[in-house]
């Protein structure tokens, strides 16, 4: 029996997550969980899954929450650090969105925990550090996202100098046949509306500019310790096959199911174990056609600049990221438009005077830097009404 942390229990892939949990009732106990601000759902989830303890990071929410005796109930940033070094704790789950998800990860891994991860952030911001901490540990790291957990049991079929490169594939998002000059026209709501995949908001319109592909190339890079011009972005509108590895003969392993995320987070949990469940089998000859294409990198710039942030090193990705979080914000409050939020991030990288092997402390710093730097600019551009 294991214990089980699910960092994040109230968005899609946390709840996802619980789901898979009871489905393996027998093999996992959910010892704790946390929400942001969604506390009536935690409420349903304290009743349904009985915890030892659960955060709550925001202080409204957290004031306002209903206490009972059975479950403690934690704070903030802290809270959510105390339910990753709890001694009975096994494994930590963190689905948390965003940078947030940095320090309850670190802290995972320093408390020995293995760490199953779909905050793509943690990886992007610090994925060096958060390895090498993982190695000297001797924890593991899992990767959720279905593209890394795709490429984790491709990679399984062969070594790893018997890789030419790995293929990461991209639905394309919404705007895949939108022409170049009509996306600084698009509205929230169309970019929240993903073809294949339902998320969160702020993946949601990552997923509309690729640059969650980008980010996804740099959680790659540090996962698999794969040089960032052996990995590939392949559009694959069905959302069918979730990556591929291509070996040094000429063989391609793809990875298949239906779009649910029910699966990678369950091998995330057994891997490289399988074990029988109800998920719904893929059938290809419903799919019937696989269709692939280049990405189109001047519609799509996000992609160019990932790739340069991971280039560039040290501390540029994490500027990457919160430049591309405060980005998005603005998109999401109609203050910039889609078009924006690459031109921001671009900026903000440009500005940024690059530190190599940083620390904990200067990522931190970096990450705040970008927040200011990026916050300024946008409000610059809204000056001059552009
Ligand atoms: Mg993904």
């Amino acid at each position: 029996m294991k214990n089980v942390v699910v960092l994040g229990s109230t968005g899609s892939i946390g709840r996802n997550t619980l789901s898979v949990l009871s489905d393996f009732a027998d093999r996992f106990k959910v010892f704790g969980f946390s929400t942001n601000t969604n506390t009536d759902l935690l409420q349903k989830q304290i009743q349904r899954f009985q915890p030892q303890m659960v955060a709550i990071t925001d202080r409204k929410g957290f004031e306002a929450f209903q206490k009972t005796d059975e479950t403690e109930i934690l704070f903030g940033i802290a809270g959510l650090k105390k339910l990753c070094s709890e001694p009975e704790v096994d494994l930590v789950i963190n689905a948390l969105v965003g940078s947030v998800g940095l320090l309850p990860s670190f802290e995972a891994v320093e408390s020995g925990k293995d760490l199953a991860i779909a905050n793509k952030e943690t990886l992007v911001i610090a994925g060096g550090l958060l390895i090498r901490k993982a190695k000297e540990k001797n924890v593991r790291i899992l990767p959720i996202d279905s593209e890394h957990s795709a490429i984790l049991q491709c990679l399984l079929t062969g070594k790893k100098e018997e890789v030419r490169r790995l293929i990461l594939t991209a639905s394309g998002g919404p705007f895949l046949d939108r022409k170049k000059e009509d996306l600084k026209n698009i509205k929230v709501k169309e970019a929240l509306s993903h073809p294949t995949w339902e998320m969160g908001k702020k993946i949601t319109v990552d997923s509309a500019t690729l640059m969650n592909k980008g980010l996804e190339v740099i959680e790659a890079h540090w996962l698999f310790d794969m040089p960032a011009d052996k990995i590939r972005i392949l559009i694959h509108p069905q959302s069918i096959i979730h990556s591929m590895v291509e070996f040094v003969d000429g063989s391609l392993i793809a990875q298949m199911s239906v779009p649910d995320m029910k699966i990678p987070i369950q091998y995330a949990l057994f891997c490289p174990e399988r074990l029988p469940t109800n998920n719904r089998p893929l059938d290809l000859t419903q799919v019937k056609n696989l269709t692939f294409e280049e990405p189109d990198q001047e519609k799509f710039p996000c992609l160019e600049i990932c790739y340069q942030a991971l280039e560039m090193g040290g501390t540029a990705p994490a500027v990457l990221n919160a430049a591309n979080e405060l980005a998005v914000k603005a998109f999401l409050e109609e203050k910039i438009s889609f078009v924006d939020i690459c031109e921001i991030v671009t900026a903000t990288l440009k500005h940024h005077q690059v530190m190599e092997n940083p620390s904990l402390d200067d990522i931190l710093n970096a990450d705040k830097w970008s927040r200011q730097e990026a916050e300024r600019i946008i409000n610059s551009r809204s000056e001059v009404g552009m």
